[in-house]
Order: C-alpha cells, then sequence, then structure tokens
C-alpha cells in the first residue's frame, strides 16, 4: 500500500490546510483498509478565503484576452496527457472504476482540454443589421464572475474539467468543491492547472463535505453562479438556494435510462451494448441502463442471452486487467443498492442473477455488488422509477414500440436512452418522441463526447447542457451593444416609422 496522499486546499496559489484542524480520509472502495488520502474538513471561513481570492483574480483575468487564457487550458491538456497513466491508476484506486475506464475518465478531460482551448479563438457572437441607419448591432459573450464547481466522484477527473474549462476559457475564476470520495482525484487535477501556469485565485479548490463547504459556496453572496452534478434531492436543495440569491445555477442530475430492444433488433448488438451501459462502471454512471426494455418477441431470447454474459462478468480490483465490473464507491452506497433489492423482492420483482453483496475472496475487503438482473419488473415499481447507482438493471416486457417509448418515457428523470431497432421509421420515431437529454440509435445509453452537448430533461437537470459549445451559454453573459454612428438620436420603432 502505497504511502496515503496529504491532501490541502489550494487558494491564491497556496496550498493550505483548513482553518479547522479536522481531517477527513478517502479510501480505496476495492479495499478498504488502504487509505488513500487524508483531506482538511474545510469551514465556511475557508469558503470565504477562497471566493475573495477568487473575487480579487477575476478582475484581472476578465481582461486576459480569451485565446490567451485558452493557452493555460492547452497546456492543462498536455499536461493531462503527460499524466493521464498516474492519473489513470489513482482514478482506479480512489473511485475504483477498471483502469480501462479510468483511462477513459482522464482522456475526456484531455478531449476537453483541447476542445475548450479551441473556443478562445472562437467565443462567437452575431452581427446582425440595426433597423436604424449608420448603427451597429452586435452580441459579445461577458464572462459572469466567480464560479463555484460542485462535483461527483463517479468521474473525478472528467467532470471538473467539463465544468473548469470552459469556466476558465470564457474568463471566469473557480472554486471547486469534489466529492469527498475522491480528493486525491481533484488535488492531482489542480496541481495540474497549477504546473501549466494559470496565475493565483484563477483555480481554487476546497476539500470538505458537502452539507458543510458545499452549502456554503452556494449561499455566499460573492459567488455569482453555481454548476453542480450530482443527485437530484442534493441538486434540488442547491437549486433553491441559487433561486432565493438570485445566481445562474447548472444542474446535472439523477437518471433512470433505459436501452429498448426491438423485435428486429440485431440482438447481439443489443447484447453488448446492454452489458456495457448496466454494468460498465458497475453501473455508477448518471447513463447507466438501469432499465432494459424489451419487446415480448424477443424477450426471452434476449434474457436468456443477457443471463449467460452476466453471469461471466468478473468483479475485481479495477488495476487487475481482467476486472470487467469494479466496486461500489462506499459502504453507504453499497447498503443502498442491497436495499434496493430488498424492495425489488418486496414488489414482486424476480432476482433472475446476482442480488448479493460479493463477498468471495478478495472481494470481502471491498464493497462489490453482484451483477444483477431484475425480471418481471412493471413499470410502477420503485426500482423502474428510482435511480439505484449500482449494477442493476430491471428488465420490463412490452408488446409494442408505442407502449416501449411510452414506459421510458414514463420516469422523473429525462436524462439518456437507447433504442435497437433496423427499422428506420421507428429510429426517427424514437429521436422525435424520447423524453431524454441524449437518445442513441443502436448504441448504449453511455458514451458521451465532449464536443456535443450533454445533459437532461425534467428532473434530470435545469435546462443548461454542458459539453460542447452550450458550455459557453453556462459560463457566459451575453451582452447587446448598439453602436450609433449617425452623430444624432434615432429613436428605434419611432423615427424609423415617421
Ligand atoms: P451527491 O451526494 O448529490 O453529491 C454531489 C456533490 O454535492 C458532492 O461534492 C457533495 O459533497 C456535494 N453536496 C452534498 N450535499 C450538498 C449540499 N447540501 N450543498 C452543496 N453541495 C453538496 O451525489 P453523488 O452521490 O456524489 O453522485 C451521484 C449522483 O450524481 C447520481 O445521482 C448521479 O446520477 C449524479 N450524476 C449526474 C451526472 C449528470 O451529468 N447528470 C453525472 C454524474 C453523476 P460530499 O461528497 O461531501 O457529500
Amino acid at each position: 500500500m502505497d504511502t496515503p496522499l496529504t491532501c490541502r486546499n489550494y487558494i491564491d496559489g497556496k496550498w493550505l490546510t483548513a482553518v479547522a484542524a479536522a481531517t477527513l480520509e478517502s479510501r480505496n472502495p476495492a479495499n478498504k483498509r488502504e487509505v488513500i488520502a487524508t483531506f482538511p474538513r474545510s469551514a465556511a471561513t475557508d469558503v470565504d478565503t477562497a471566493v475573495f481570492a477568487a473575487r480579487q483574480a477575476y478582475q484581472s483575468w476578465r481582461l486576459v484576452p480569451a485565446p490567451a487564457r485558452a493557452e493555460y487550458i492547452f497546456k492543462v491538456g498536455e499536461l493531462l496527457s503527460k499524466y493521464k497513466e498516474e492519473l489513470a491508476q489513482l482514478i482506479c484506486r480512489e473511485m475504483g472504476k477498471p483502469l480501462a475506464e479510468a483511462r477513459g475518465d482522464v482522456q475526456e478531460g484531455i478531449d476537453c482540454a483541447f476542445y475548450s482551448a479551441a473556443e478562445g479563438r472562437r467565443l462567437f457572437g452575431q452581427t446582425t443589421p440595426s433597423e436604424m441607419p449608420n448603427k451597429f448591432a452586435m452580441t459579445v459573450r461577458m464572462p459572469i464572475g466567480v464560479c463555484a464547481l460542485i462535483t461527483p466522484w463517479n468521474f473525478p477527473i472528467a467532470i471538473p474539467c467539463w465544468k473548469a474549462m470552459p469556466a476558465l476559457v470564457c474568463g471566469n475564476t473557480v472554486i471547486f468543491k469534489p466529492a469527498e470520495d475522491t480528493p486525491a482525484c481533484a488535488t492531482k487535477l489542480v496541481e495540474i492547472f497549477a504546473e501549466a501556469g494559470l496565475p493565483p485565485g484563477i483555480i481554487n479548490l476546497v476539500h470538505g463535505v458537502g452539507e458543510e463547504v458545499g452549502k456554503a459556496l452556494v449561499a455566499h453572496p460573492d459567488v455569482d453562479l453555481v454548476s453542480f452534478t450530482g443527485s437530484s434531492e442534493t441538486g434540488a436543495e442547491v437549486g433553491s438556494i441559487c433561486g432565493r440569491t438570485h445566481k445562474r445555477v447548472c444542474l446535472e442530475m439523477g437518471g433512470k435510462n433505459a436501452q429498448i430492444v426491438m423485435e428486429d433488433a440485431d440482438l447481439e448488438l443489443a447484447l453488448d451494448g446492454a452489458v456495457w451501459g448496466a454494468f460498465g462502471t458497475a453501473g455508477q454512471r448518471c447513463t447507466a441502463t438501469s432499465r432494459l426494455i424489451l419487446h415480448r418477441d424477443i424477450k426471452e431470447k434476449f434474457t436468456t442471452m443477457l443471463k449467460e454474459r452476466t453471469s461471466k462478468l468478473r468483479l475485481g480490483t479495477g488495476s487487475d486487467p481482467n476486472t470487467e465490473v469494479g466496486p461500489i464507491i462506499n459502504e453507504r452506497q453499497l447498503q443502498r443498492v442491497s436495499q434496493y433489492l430488498d424492495i425489488a423482492r418486496a414488489e414482486g420483482a424476480k432476482v433472475l442473477i446476482g442480488g448479493e453483496i460479493a463477498t468471495e475472496g478478495e472481494l470481502e475487503n471491498g464493497y462489490f455488488f453482484q451483477p444483477t438482473i431484475l425480471d418481471e419488473v412493471t413499470p410502477q415499481m420503485r426500482v423502474a422509477q428510482e435511480e439505484i447507482f449500482g449494477p442493476v438493471v430491471a428488465l420490463i416486457e412490452v408488446n409494442s414500440f408505442e407502449e416501449a417509448i411510452s414506459i421510458l418515457n414514463n420516469t422523473k428523470y429525462g436524462l439518456s436512452s437507447s433504442i435497437y431497432t433496423r427499422d428506420i421509421n421507428r429510429a426517427f420515431t424514437a429521436m422525435r418522441d424520447i423524453e431524454a437529454g441524449i437518445t442513441y440509435i443502436n448504441g448504449p445509453t453511455i458514451g458521451a463526447e465532449v464536443h456535443l452537448p450533454f445533459g437532461g430533461v425534467k428532473q434530470t437537470g435545469n435546462g443548461h447542457r454542458e459539453a460542447g459549445t452550450t458550455a459557453l451559454d453556462i459560463f457566459t453573459e451575453w451582452k447587446t451593444v448598439y453602436v450609433d454612428f449617425s452623430g444624432s438620436l434615432q429613436r428605434a420603432q419611432i423615427d424609423n416609422r415617421e
């Protein structure tokens, strides 16, 4: 076991201990005896210091030309590439996902760096004719100010990059509050931003407990914007505080994503998608497939195929190259998944495979749950409606395409969705009628790319989209500028009508 990393806050370009001496620790979810890092349990006063630093730095950062700001982010991308393997190993130990997926997590950060950096030379506004003579009209993007970035543990590198990179290119300064489960990943990431030479105060890191520092950041009067990714419950709380304090808020929250398999689908392809979508990252992705909506004509055959493939999945530590399904993040989440199995059984669902905490051999040292298939699930059951966030997939049988779409839409969430069909008419109808931010045709519910908008409808989001050019709409305000070079007062809607 390596020596635990001692994490500190990063404020105004300095690595600092928190005001209070209390510390917390993160552990390897595949081996709970291994402490990965200790980190400060920061308090509201640490938040005050970070917000002050970010506010001061904003005054000069907003005036740095966007292409120059972007060059720092490009450098971050180069450094992420340099440290990719080291970071992936750390993600694997601290968050638990298999190494190949951990590399993907870092790669998403790298992709985001280069994509965001390129925006520094675009940040396009519009020019448009004025209705008055000798008058010029245009729009420009303005930074917003101090941004609080609050992130979950499941993509400890990619999600902070999605937020911080466009925020900084747009001319904002940021305060990053990572999840308690992944402080070491957050620290390494901020070290990379620091190594890229970002001036003091531009990026700040405050560790601690969501209910304490997270809440203090959200409520802070000098924070202008909150970008939050996490559960819908926490998001609702964050959103209500931002509503009361008139802050811009971007919420990316839970999902209950479904994959439809129609009777005309390529079943092998649909099977590959279902297994990756349901059990990749042990089901701990906001876009994970947690419902499989199966047409009755292929239900039995597909279920047999799925059961066989699932029975062969290898559970284990992320660092073992043979591992296909890693651990659950912590004891609390493991118990939550287990409780959903009790709920499923009580509601009349049938456990086809899995259904228990896995304790064989070395698994006993970590938080492992068997890949689980629930059959005979009806759309109203809690396991068909609520986010479980574990390696559990519910099978729902349908009689028609229309019923499949209706059941897919019948949840309070709307993040990702998928349909496997060879019928082009059904594919296009699904694209139109599915209520979700993301729809895949003949692909699993997971697999977002950084240059396309990412986010959900209904209780998954609040109308914003991360990634793609839409991230700029989160981190900038539009300013409309009129330049009148007529030398006289021109009254719009009046003088040109007489
Ligand atoms: P969470 O419990 O809501 O926590 C998310 C973040 O919010 C953490 O940093 C947490 O800090 C902090 N937090 C907790 N309470 C807070 C409060 N009152 N005020 C401000 N911040 C607070 O979610 P999670 O368990 O980490 O992540 C899993 C959830 O994230 C799932 O629901 C998943 O679907 C969702 N998710 C959504 C997306 C998306 O893009 N839609 C992507 C990934 C994950 P602590 O760690 O200290 O509690």
